[in-house]
């Protein structure tokens, strides 16, 4: 997969810019605060996945300005497409917030850009993949597994639904007891909707281990040992058939039902989930220095990357903000080399440590605009 160009109009403080990308490594430069990031975020959302900082589509438009345009065109194996985002603070009966075109076809939403635009992003943001709670890694995973799936979209606001609707039960078993009897009809939802997710996270994680294993090894020049654990509560998941897991679940959801009433929240299920990273058997998150730390997150990325190929046949974009100035030069060797073939967009303060690179192209970015390029 290969974006050829991109045009974006009020995107945060890019008034209006026109791009045009090379298949090997471009490299945006500038200094902080340029708009460096946005121009990242901008290529991200075409995945259809939702703002890698977090943001709200209000927060992408321009101050000042009442609409954001962003357009490119990209190129699969098997043919070129342009794609565009408008979105606009005011919503009118001519216009809606978010209006979505492939190809100039209208969307209904940007989840079904998945499935044709591929990237993976790493910035310093997804650090909390390892510092923060198990809700950065679950997302991790969520996101990982839509970009490949995107029936697994569906999987997950199912699973949220039910859970929803069992939690609310819980709560209104104090006032309401008989409600009681339809709690097992719930069960029995929710554990087919727990399954669903669990089949799905369990052997993803178990398909981007030996890549992320190897990744983590290079990195760390055979030196430390890496691995995940994914944590559902059921041992081997990845190995159980969707109605082993199933029946476990509604096993547990019964045993811990009068725990879950008197708290009036369900306490077990993937909402609980979490994703352990382990060197040399010892959880990052406790005991990784911060260079292990951030080696163990690219190792996720680029495991990530793998996977999208594997399922695909497509090599997705890979965006790397701020990550060059943080990694030691053998580090950052090591991740260039094992780039190869895939298109990469990497922001950084200045160009020089890239002018070794075969087949490169550098942009300079200065208060949102596009004010030099360099072809090296
Ligand atoms: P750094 O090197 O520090 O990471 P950067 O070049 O990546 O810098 P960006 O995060 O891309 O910087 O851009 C930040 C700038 O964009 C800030 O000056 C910020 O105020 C501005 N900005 C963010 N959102 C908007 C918006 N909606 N409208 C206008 N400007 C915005
Ligand atoms: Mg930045």
């Amino acid at each position: 997969m290969k974006l050829e160009r991109i045009e974006l109009t009020n995107f945060r403080n890019i008034e209006s810019m026109e791009l045009e990308a090379v298949p090997g490594v471009n490299v945006i430069h500038g200094e902080n605060a340029q708009g460096k990031t946005n121009l990242t975020e901008a290529i991200w959302l075409f995945t259809g996945a939702k703002s890698f900082r977090g943001a709200k589509d209000r927060e992408l438009i321009r101050f000042g300005t009442d609409s954001c345009k962003s357009k490119i065109c990209f190129s699969s194996a098997l043919r070129s497409q342009t794609a565009e985002i408008i979105l606009s603070a005011k919503e009118t009966a001519g216009t809606k917030a978010k209006e979505i075109f492939l190809n100039d076809i209208p969307l209904e939403s940007t989840s079904e850009l998945a499935g044709q635009f591929y990237s993976v992003v790493f910035s310093p943001a997804h650090l909390s993949l390892v510092r923060e709670g198990p809700a950065f890694r679950r997302k991790f995973l969520d996101t990982a597994i839509g970009q490949i799936l995107p029936r697994y979209e569906h999987y997950l606001r199912e699973y949220q639904k039910i859970l929803l609707q069992r939690n609310t039960l819980l709560k209104d078993l104090a006032r309401f007891p008989q409600l009681i009897d339809t709690m097992e009809v719930w069960e029995e939802h929710l554990a087919k909707a727990a399954a669903a997710v669990v089949f799905c996270r369990a052997r993803y994680v178990a398909r981007i281990l030996p890549q992320a294993a190897q990744v983590y090894e290079g990195i760390s020049a055979g030196k430390e040992r890496f691995t995940l654990r994914y944590l559902c509560g059921m041992e081997k998941a990845e190995e159980q058939p969707k109605d082993e897991i199933r029946k476990f679940f509604l096993k547990e959801f019964q045993r811990t039902r009068n725990a879950d009433i008197e708290r009036g929240a369900t306490l077990c299920g993937p909402h609980r989930d979490d994703l352990e990273l382990l060197v040399n058997e010892m959880p990052m998150r406790l005991y990784g220095s911060q260079g292990q730390q951030r080696s163990g997150v690219l190792a996720l990325k680029m495991a990530e990357c793998a996977m999208v190929e594997e399922v695909t046949g497509e090599t997705p974009i890979v965006l790397l903000d701020d990550v060059m100035s943080e990694l030691d030069a053998g580090r950052r060797d090591y991740l260039l080399n094992h780039l190869e073939n895939r298109q990469v967009f990497v922001t950084c303060c200045d160009d020089e440590s890239f002018y070794g690179l075969k087949s490169g192209k550098s942009f300079l970015i200065q208060s949102g605009n596009l004010v030099d390029t360099k072809l090296f």
